[in-house]
């Protein structure tokens, strides 16, 4: 009992230290906000997060992985390690659609009161700063460089439209495909022509067909990036990017086969050479840690935010957090900063990212994440259960 109140005060020293910070944290959320930077090139966003961790107290390490603007700040020594990941990259022609400042102001806010814990209970409390999550995946590339291999934990919070503790994301692999026909004069002698942007059409025909008979959550969805030069020329070229999504990642390479065979019976059936290349990067499924969940929703929901479990709507998309879930127990809550009806990477969220409704979310998430980082150092026992339920779920 006595323990209990103690974690309790706690908590609420956390939680003014956060309140100590807000305006801070707004004003450095709003900086990165309007200095939208694309990913790996985060360099603005990385030296004011690293200058305002070391500030505080926390040691660092720029360029780890060989990524020069990913970073880790580390406090404390000892068990748990628990890592807050920051994002904070933005989107190409729309800034910060994805609200990445939030998250990246958030985390640093969250590990500065989580201090307060660590210098009472023991343990680390670690930054993460991982670049690149729109183009290119910068946490897949972290966890195969080693970087959560002594984490214990890790958990960030994205902002939407829903306040959800967990978050639903598809296992996804990108596609480039490209087709090689003959030139020809499309009307004096097409015969002579092999046309590979009906190689091409056809294959978009195909994957349409087999939209039908695929499991409801799954996703196929591509662009044509190449379909000729003139119309009078029978294409001798057409290219296309296409991303392939799942629930799991054996239902994505069984879907991954089907859709290539699209592909490969439209090059027989035009003549058109086919060749194509599977991005390295993939993108693993979200497996949310439930306990982590839960206690995130308990302390958020103190706060007076109330929040769900699970994502009420059907909107799922992917994320390299679902690589981090794979290797160590997870979470990706969702904070709402603005309307249900305002869609992701569009100009309306960019505005609520630099919104005082998403200085709100921001604050609210960093003092729910350090108050979860509380329990977790004060209470083995639930650093224990989270541990296996997740040995239980692999
Ligand atoms: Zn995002
Ligand atoms: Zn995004």
């Amino acid at each position: 009992m006595g323990e209990n109140l103690n974690i309790e005060e706690l908590k609420t020293s956390v939680i003014d230290e956060i309140d100590a910070q807000r305006h801070q944290l707004s004003e450095l959320s709003l900086k990165i906000h309007a200095n939208p930077e694309l990913g790996f090139h985060e360099v603005k966003a990385t030296g004011w997060l690293t200058r305002y961790l070391e500030e505080n107290g926390f040691s660092i390490e720029q360029g780890i992985c060989e990524l020069p603007t990913a970073f880790r700040a580390s406090y404390g020594q000892g068990k748990p390690t628990i890592a807050i990941l920051a994002e904070y990259d933005a989107l190409p022609g729309l800034g910060h659609a994805c609200g990445h400042n939030l998250i990246a102001t958030c985390a640093v806010g969250a590990a500065v009161a989580s201090k307060l814990a660590i210098n009472q209970f023991g343990g680390s409390i670690l930054v993460i700063g991982a670049p690149a999550e729109e183009l290119y995946g910068g946490k897949t590339i972290m966890v195969d460089r080693g970087v959560f291999n002594n984490v214990d934990m890790a958990m960030m919070v994205h902002p939407g439209v829903y306040n959800t503790a967990t978050t639903h994301a598809l296992a996804c692999q990108n596609l480039e495909v490209e087709f090689f026909g003959k030139a020809a004069h499309a009307a004096a002698r097409p015969e002579a022509g092999i046309n590979a942007l009906e190689a091409m059409l056809n294959s978009f025909t195909a994957i349409n067909s087999l939209r039908q008979h695929i499991k409801s959550t799954a996703r196929i969805h591509g662009i044509i990036t190449d379909g000729g030069q003139a119309a009078n020329v029978v294409p001798a070229h057409s290219a296309a990017n296409f991303i392939v999504r799942a629930e799991d990642n054996a239902y994505l390479d069984e879907l991954k086969q089907k859709v290539l065979n699209c592909f490969i019976g439209a090059a027989t059936a035009s003549g058109a050479r086919l060749e194509y290349k599977w991005d390295e990067v993939r993108y693993a499924p979200m497996r949310n840690n439930l306990t982590l969940a839960r206690l995130f929703r308990q302390n958020m929901q103190s706060l007076g935010r109330r929040m769900q479990l699970f994502n009420p709507s059907n909107a799922f998309g992917s994320t390299d957090m679902g690589n981090v879930s794979q290797l160590v127990p997870g979470i990706h809550p969702i904070v709402a900063i603005a309307p249900k009806d305002v869609l992701g990477h569009s100009p309306r969220f960019a505005e609520a990212a630099a919104s005082e409704a998403g200085v709100q979310g921001l604050v609210d998430a960093a003092k729910a994440l350090a108050m979860t980082a509380t329990d977790l150092v004060a209470n083995p026992n639930i650093a224990t259960k989270v541990k296996k339920e997740f040995q239980q779920q692999k």
